[in-house]
Order: C-alpha cells, then sequence, then structure tokens
C-alpha cells in the first residue's frame, strides 16, 4: 500500500480546520458504503443441477431463481483512489491553471462493496469468500 493510499478523506477535517456544510455528503458516503457492505442481501445457493443424467456445480441466485452464469456476477467495489497532486507549488502549474495529477494506483479491488447478479444485490453462498487474482 502507498503512502498515498493512507492519506485521510478529507471529510474528516483536522483540528482547527473550518468544517463545510458538504463534508456531512461525505461522512454520509462513508456511513452508507458502510451499511451497504454490512447489509445481509441473500446468499446465493450452491448446489448440484442434473442435465443429461450427468450433475454439475452450479450457482443459483435466490432473488431471480435462475441459475448464475460468471459473466453475470459483478463484485462492485467502490475503487476510490486518493491521487496527490503533481506540483501545485510551481510556475507551471499556475501559468497554465491547471493542477496534474499522476495516477500510478490501482483501485483496490479487494474492498468489495457489495455482489450483484444482474440488476439485484445478493452474496456469496454460504462459507464462501472472495479471492483475488
Ligand atoms: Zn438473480
Amino acid at each position: 500500500m502507498s503512502a498515498a493510499r493512507n492519506t485521510p478523506a478529507p471529510a474528516h477535517a483536522a483540528e482547527g480546520v473550518a468544517a463545510h456544510p458538504a463534508d456531512a455528503l461525505l461522512r454520509q458516503l462513508d456511513d452508507l458504503m458502510a451499511a451497504i457492505r454490512s447489509a445481509d442481501f441473500p446468499a446465493l445457493l450452491a448446489e448440484e443441477v442434473e442435465d443429461d443424467r450427468e450433475t454439475f456445480p452450479a450457482v443459483r441466485c435466490p432473488r431471480c431463481g435462475d441459475l448464475v452464469e460468471s459473466e453475470e456476477l459483478r463484485a462492485v467495489t467502490p475503487a476510490f483512489l486518493w491521487i496527490a497532486a503533481d506540483d501545485i507549488e510551481s510556475d507551471e502549474t499556475r501559468a497554465r491553471g491547471a493542477v496534474s495529477f499522476y495516477n500510478d494506483q490501482t483501485p483496490e479491488l479487494e474492498e468489495t462493496l457489495y455482489y450483484r447478479h444482474r440488476e439485484h444485490a445478493v452474496r456469496l453462498p454460504e462459507g464462501w469468500r472472495e479471492d483475488w487474482q
């Protein structure tokens, strides 16, 4: 994890920094994401299906009842990045009137917000965990 990732969110103003009315929105966003993360969405069901007298492992969605195809199951992550400004103190930045941000980070994919089958939220089957590659 890089140092930039550890940069605190601007919503949590340091002591002595005046509060801004919109700071509350960022706190609400944090609270909302925490609530979504801990929501008890219905768990997918690991089962065996029989087709042509052979059984295959399958996963069924408890919400729509369909078998889940791999490409239909998504891990939704917020993927927030805290990218530091490149050189805000330079004459060039002032002359351009533009601040550069250089992104050499990849999203924190392991921070799953929720799982989604098609358009509805689900959980992984009981006892299953995610394994990022
Ligand atoms: Zn479904």
